[in-house]
């Protein structure tokens, strides 16, 4: 089968590798249908996370269940999502809702730290316990629609929720690549009323401003003096930090009100960063950074793009073959295309 494959850093190569098979009696075998580059894709081709040269890349994908394990309830035939990370569903971890840090968990296509598991860009993909890491797509649901609640979305919604945004909270997200994007709709979607976007690109931002955030160009503005002219010297309630790394999380302790809550979803390869102590005690902020709990939240998020309350789709600028995956990547990564989705 074709697969996306990492062989340096700054290059992808589709080559022909063998067909997944059945190891578990809990796994699936899923014929790909939707796959996309994400931004944490960037962080490996970039080196800043370790992969392994020749293994396959991605982590987002929708597809058609094409074999079974003998213990999994999924058929052959139906249409599904795949979470970006896998859990087992048993362990301690999993018990508790806390399918992100299950004791055997790994990322799809994401190196060996994350668990050395295959990716998605490829025509096949095993899942492991199937049951677990993969959702019925609603038949009233294109794959399109449904794909990004298995990473970006459901990343971004998760992180509204860990940031506590209701109704008539305000929200400042820092970042509006996909991730940020679909931020600003899960905001809106659980009754945010006033919505700050901040990005350095003017492009990202134009969107930004189409679904109603006020937006701040970082670029040629200091963020945290609008944020706070913007909201009576006080601050945010929430801030969502969607970029990575220290700089980006530090402006965030910068904007945030007194008692408001940080969420920073921006993967990092930075190590450590200068805890701001004495401004976290003076305010009294919550901060949060973590991979995203998808298993928690996928049946709401499905269920927010299926009854039309968000849009996923609006940040898809490219559709590829997924034999030209090495130039989405560089469409991708020069920040040409917004969100490249390939088709196997
Ligand atoms: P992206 O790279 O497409 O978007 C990042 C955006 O941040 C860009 O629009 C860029 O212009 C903007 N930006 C860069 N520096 C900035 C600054 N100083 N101020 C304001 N904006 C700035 O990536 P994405 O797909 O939107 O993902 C965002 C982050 O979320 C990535 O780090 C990704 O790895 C991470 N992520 C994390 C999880 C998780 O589980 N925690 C899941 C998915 C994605
Ligand atoms: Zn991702």
């Amino acid at each position: 089968m074709k697969a996306v494959t990492f062989q340096d850093i700054g290059s992808v190569a589709v080559l022909e590798t063998p067909e997944p098979e059945i190891l578990e009696s809990t796994d699936a075998i899923v014929r790909v249908t939707r796959c996309a580059i994400c931004g944490s894709d960037l962080h490996l081709y970039h080196g800043d996370i370790p992969m392994m040269p020749g293994d396959t890349c991605g982590h987002e994908f929708t597809g058609i269940i094409e074999d079974t394990g003998s213990s999994t309830t999924l058929k052959r035939g139906q249409r599904v999502v795949g979470t970006f990370h896998t859990a087992c569903g048993a362990c301690n971890a999993c018990q508790r809702g806390e399918y992100h840090l299950c004791s055997s968990g790994a990322v799809f296509g994401y190196g060996p730290i994350y668990g050395s598991l295959n990716g998605s860009q490829a025509e096949f993909a095993r899942v492991p316990h199937a049951d677990v890491n993969l959702r019925l797509i609603p038949d009233d649901l294109a794959d399109e629609a449904a794909l990004f609640t298995g990473d970006i979305l459901t990343t971004a919604f998760g992180a509204v929720k860990n940031a506590k945004v209701g109704v008539g909270s305000s929200v400042a997200i820092i970042g509006c690549g996909p991730v940020g994007i679909m931020a600003i709709q899960s905001a809106l979607a659980l009754g945010a009323t006033r919505v700050y976007a901040i990005d350095l690109l003017e492009e990202r931002l134009h969107l930004a401003s189409s679904l109603g955030a006020v937006t701040i160009n970082g670029s040629s503005t200091d963020p945290v003096g609008q944020i706070l002219a913007l909201t009576n010297g006080e601050g945010v309630d929430a801030v969502i930090e969607a970029v990575g790394g220290p700089r980006t999380i530090l402006l965030a302790f910068e904007m945030v009100r007194p008692g408001g809550h940080i969420a920073a979803v921006g993967i990092t390869a930075a190590q450590t960063f200068e805890y701001p102590l004495m401004q976290s005690l003076m305010k009294d902020v919550t901060f949060r950074i973590g991979l995203a709990n998808i298993h928690r939240d996928i049946d709401q998020t499905l269920e927010l793009v299926r009854t039309g309350k968000i849009d996923p789709t609006i940040v898809i600028s490219h559709r590829m073959a997924l034999s030209d995956a090495a130039e989405g990547y560089k469409l991708f990564d020069s920040r040409v295309a917004s969100k490249v989705i390939l088709i196997p």
